[in-house]
């Protein structure tokens, strides 16, 4: 449901919930519009906490911090999709929570999200439950080989998955997974992955920023570029089907929805893979690169303020700094139109994101 509320005034306090670099972001827009911010999050070395206004360092659980919290802020938002359901249920009978916990209990679960997109006509991959290893066979059948079998819940940059090519044994792949409850998909041969950051606001008024063309190496996203490599009908299509899932969600905020382009005969197909019901690493690049960002559209939104309209700077390209890529910040600062951004975390780690850099030409 839209949370009915007066729009807030700047000096008014959104409060996040997760305290990673999203968090970070999201923040800092709020600031540029004279909006507080304050992140609850249980990780005492959150990068957010660094540009926030207040910070509440508890466990999820904790009702008695999540009451405090709850009568500091004026609206309720989060950077991050495995906020316990109960969490934002709990908030949500004490300020507005948007986007509203019921996005979240169908995004937290590949199968229940699966299962909404394909209820609204929108293409997936061909997929099945995967409940116990005794189902995987069965589910193979629906699904042909290669097929990757990824688990329900808590999936991200490529863990909780794994490939069943011609050979695999079920049993191994069902014990990589951990064991836990599945979705078995058909692997999708696509020709490349694109995704639509969208924002909707209380109102109902829907933006897109430009489609983006996503590569990633070892799982993790590594580049994104915009404008992407498709022809006009397929980036129609994908801020169709991003505008269409917004509407169906009633969604409050900045989304993101990720996509496969598979080559169909003359054309193309474009087939939903994940959503983010959160600003998204495919629209960092819209700090630097456009006329708004996705962390203000978001702050917007969920402010009850109007959305704006982004207008691409140029030809864009996005690189994450990944582990110890970041060491080499350096480089980055003194190459001309490149924008640098650090996230001041506390350990670097291989596969961490911790920054990223913008690459922005001027279109002639
Ligand atoms: P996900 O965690 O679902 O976003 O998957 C991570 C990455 O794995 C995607 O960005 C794709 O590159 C790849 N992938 C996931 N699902 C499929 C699929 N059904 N077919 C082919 N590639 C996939």
């Amino acid at each position: 449901m839209t949370a009915k509320f007066e729009p807030l005034k700047p000096g008014a306090t959104i409060g996040i919930l997760g305290g990673g670099q999203l968090g970070r972001m999201l923040a800092l827009a709020a600031a540029r519009l004279g909006l507080k911010c304050h992140v609850f999050s249980p990780s005492p070395d959150s990068p957010a906490f660094d540009v926030v206004h207040r910070v509440s360092v508890h466990d999820y659980t904790d009702t008695d911090a999540l009451d405090r919290f709850a009568a500091d802020v004026d609206v309720v938002t989060y950077e991050f999709e495995n906020v316990p359901a109960e969490t934002a249920t709990f908030l949500s009978a004490r300020r507005p929570v948007l986007p509203d916990p019921h996005v979240l209990a169908i995004t937290q679960d590949r199968l229940r999200e699966k299962t909404f997109v394909a209820g609204l006509g929108i293409g997936t991959a061909r997929f099945a439950p995967v409940d116990t290893a005794d189902a995987l066979p069965a589910a193979l059948e629906a699904t042909g080989r290669p097929a990757v079998l990824k688990t329900r819940r808590f999936g991200y940059d490529g863990k909780g998955q794994t490939t069943l090519r011609d050979g695999t044994d079920p049993q191994a792949a069902w014990l990589e997974v951990g064991g836990q409850p599945s979705i078995l998909e058909a692997f999708v041969p696509f020709e490349r992955e694109i995704s639509v950051v969208a924002a909707r606001s209380r109102d109902g008024q829907i933006e897109c920023f430009d489609v983006t063309e996503n590569q990633h190496r070892d799982h993790i996203l590594k580049v994104s570029k915009v404008p992407a490599a498709i022809s006009d009908t397929v980036g129609a299509e994908a801020r169709r089907i991003a505008a269409t899932l917004a509407e169906a969600f009633d969604y409050v905020g900045v989304l993101a929805v990720e996509m496969f382009v598979v080559p169909d005969g003359a054309g193309h197909t474009v087939l939903v893979n994940e959503i983010a019901p959160r600003v998204h690493n495919s629209g960092h690049w819209t700090l630097d690169g456009a006329s708004i960002s996705q962390f203000e559209q978001h702050i917007r939104a969920v402010a009850g303020w109007p959305l704006g309209k982004p207008v691409r700077h140029g030809r864009i390209e996005m690189l994450n700094l990944i582990g110890d890529e970041a060491a080499d910040y350096g480089k980055w600062l003194t190459v001309p139109g490149a924008g640098v951004h650090l996230y001041g975390k506390a350990g670097m780690r291989p596969g961490r994101k911790m920054g990223h850099v913008t690459l922005v030409t001027p279109e002639e």
